[in-house]
C-alpha cells in the first residue's frame, strides 16, 4: 500500500499533480473535506479531504493542503468515511431461498424480490455483493442490468449455477458433473453462457448436524474443474464446512473458501496453514446464528435495517410460522452450539494473519450488519472488521486494485458515517450517505420491501 502521508517534497509534488487533474475535472466532482478516513488498511487518518471525480477517487490528501481542490464541497467534520461494505457470500432472494424445506421444489424466480433485496444492500451501505449460487435466469439479468445502470443495486458479481457432483450439496441449483472428460461440454456452456465472475463448487458430504450423508465430489474431479476455470481466467470458491474438506479444497487449487470451518474447532496447524497461504474465506456466521436468534430474540426484526429490508408481511411470517418451524428443528439447536465454535475459528485464523472476508450466506443488507456484529462478538477489533468487510472482500474477488480501500484511482464506493465505527462496529449503521461509483444514493428512489425511505443526505 502507498501511504497517503508521503514525506515533504514528494507530498507537495504528488499533491500538485492531483490538483491539476482535479481542477480540470467535470462539474460533478465532489470534495469531502475534514473527514476521518477508516479503511482498515491504512491507519486511521483524521482531517483528510477526498475528491471524487466521476466514478473514481481522484485525490486523497490532508485537508491542510487541499484548498485548491475544485468541486461540490461536503463537510466531513466529525464524520467518518469507510469504503463501501462488501458481502462475498449471498444467494439473492427471489431465485434461491434455502427456506424451511430443503429438497422442496423451488418457486419460479421472482425478480421483484431480487430488486428489493438489492436495494436493501445499498440502503445498508453494502456496495458490492457476490452471489455464489443461484438460478441463472434470476441473477444474470440483474447483473446485466446493474452493469448497464438500469437498476439501483450494489455491484453484482455472480457464479450463476454452482457446480457439484450429482446428488451432492447444492445439487438443486447446480450444473452436475460426474466425469471431467464426458461432462466438459457442460462446463464450457456454463463459462460461455453464464460468464461466471467466480466459480462456486461444493465439497460436502453432509452427515453432520441433523443432515443425512449424501454423495461427495471426488477431490481429483474437483481439482480438474478448478484448473479448467483458472485456465479461463476465472477464480474459484468451494463450499466446505470441515477442516478436512477445507484442506482438500485448498490443495485441489481453490482460490478461496465459501465458509469457515463450522463442524468443530480448528487445529493449530490448520490456523497456521490458513495464515501461511492467505486463502480468503467468507465468514458466514449469520446463517448459523439466524435460527436460534429468530427463536429467542424475534424482536431484532424491529430494528430499523430489518424494517426497511423486509415487508411487514414477511416480518410477520418470520415471527410466527418460520419461528415455530425453526423452534422444532434439531438443526436450530445444532447451529446454536456450533456458532460460537465457528466464531472462535474465524477469530483464530484472523489473529494468525489469515484473510477473513465478510459473507452472510443470506440476502439483505440487514444481515450483512448482523455479520459485523457477530465478528465483533467473536472478539475481532472494529477496525479489523472494517477491513474484513471491505478490503478483504476485494482480495477475495481478486479486485483489490479497484475496490476495497480509500485510495486515489480506486472506484468511489464509499460510506459516510456520523459515528466512529472504530470504537463500536454498530456505528457502521450511522449512515450519512452511501456512494456507489461516485454517485450519492438517493434513498427515496430505492424500492425497499419495507417501503420508501426518505433521502438521508440533503447536500452538506
Ligand atoms: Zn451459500
Amino acid at each position: 500500500m502507498t501511504p497517503h502521508l508521503l514525506p515533504g517534497a514528494r507530498l507537495v509534488t504528488a499533491t500538485l499533480a492531483i490538483l491539476v487533474s482535479v481542477s480540470a475535472a467535470r462539474a460533478d466532482t465532489v470534495v469531502i473535506e475534514h473527514v476521518t478516513l477508516l479503511d482498515g488498511v491504512h491507519a486511521p487518518q483524521p482531517d483528510m479531504t477526498v475528491a471524487v471525480d466521476g466514478a473514481r477517487i481522484a485525490a486523497v490528501t490532508p485537508s491542510v493542503i487541499a484548498h485548491d481542490l475544485k468541486g461540490r464541497r461536503i463537510d466531513g467534520r466529525s464524520r467518518f468515511l469507510i469504503p463501501g461494505l462488501m458481502d462475498v457470500h449471498i444467494h439473492l432472494r427471489g431465485g434461491f431461498d434455502p427456506g424451511p424445506t430443503p429438497g422442496g421444489e423451488p418457486a419460479p424466480p421472482n425478480r421483484q424480490e431480487g430488486v428489493e433485496a438489492l436495494a436493501s444492500f445499498l440502503y445498508a451501505g453494502v456496495t458490492t455483493v457476490v452471489d455464489v449460487g443461484n438460478r441463472p435466469e434470476h441473477i444474470l439479468p440483474l447483473r446485466a442490468d446493474e452493469r448497464a445502470g438500469r437498476v439501483l443495486a450494489p455491484r453484482i458479481f455472480a457464479t450463476g449455477n454452482l457446480i457439484t457432483y450429482p446428488g451432492s450439496h447444492g445439487d438443486r441449483i447446480a450444473v452436475r458433473i460426474s466425469d471431467f472428460e464426458k461432462d466438459k461440454a457442460l462446463l464450457d456452456r456454463h463459462i460461455t453462457e453464464q460468464q461466471p465472475d467466480i466459480l462456486k463448487l461444493t465439497l460436502e458430504e453432509e452427515g453432520w448436524g441433523s443432515r443425512p450423508m449424501i454423495p461427495l465430489m471426488p477431490v481429483e474431479l474437483l481439482g480438474k474443474i478448478i484448473r479448467y476455470y483458472n485456465l479461463h481466467g476465472i477464480r474459484t470458491t468451494v463450499h466446505v464446512s470441515s477442516e478436512l474438506r477445507s484442506l482438500e479444497a485448498i490443495y485441489a487449487g481453490s482460490d478461496t473458501l465459501a465458509h469457515p470451518v463450522i463442524q468443530g474447532p480448528v487445529s493449530d496447524s490448520f490456523v497456521k496453514l490458513m495464515a501461511a497461504k492467505k486463502i480468503p474465506f467468507a465468514s458466514t456466521l449469520t446463517i448459523g446464528d439466524n435460527y436460534s436468534r429468530l427463536v429467542e430474540h424475534p424482536e431484532y426484526l424491529d430494528q430499523p435495517l430489518y424494517v426497511a429490508s423486509f415487508s411487514a408481511a414477511d416480518r410477520e411470517e418470520l415471527r410466527t410460522r418460520t419461528r415455530a418451524e425453526y423452534k422444532s428443528r434439531t438443526w436450530t439447536a445444532w447451529m446454536k452450539v456450533m456458532t460460537p465454535i465457528a466464531e472462535e475459528n474465524v477469530r483464530k485464523v484472523h489473529v494468525a494473519g489469515g484473510v477473513v472476508a465478510c459473507g452472510t450466506d443470506q440476502s439483505s443488507g440487514a444481515a450483512t450488519h448482523r455479520e459485523l456484529e457477530l465478528l465483533a462478538q467473536a472478539g475481532i477489533a472494529p477496525l479489523d472488521i472494517i477491513r474484513i468487510a471491505t478490503y478483504n472482500g476485494a482480495v477475495f474477488l481478486g479486485k483489490s486494485d479497484q475496490l476495497g480501500s480509500i485510495d486515489t484511482g480506486k472506484l468511489a464506493d464509499l460510506v459516510l458515517l456520523s459515528k466512529d465505527p472504530a470504537t463500536d462496529i454498530n456505528n457502521a449503521k450511522s449512515i450519512v450517505f452511501v456512494m456507489k461509483n461516485g454517485q450519492i444514493i438517493d434513498e427515496s428512489q430505492l424500492p425497499l420491501a419495507g417501503g420508501r425511505q426518505p433521502r438521508r443526505f440533503s447536500g452538506s
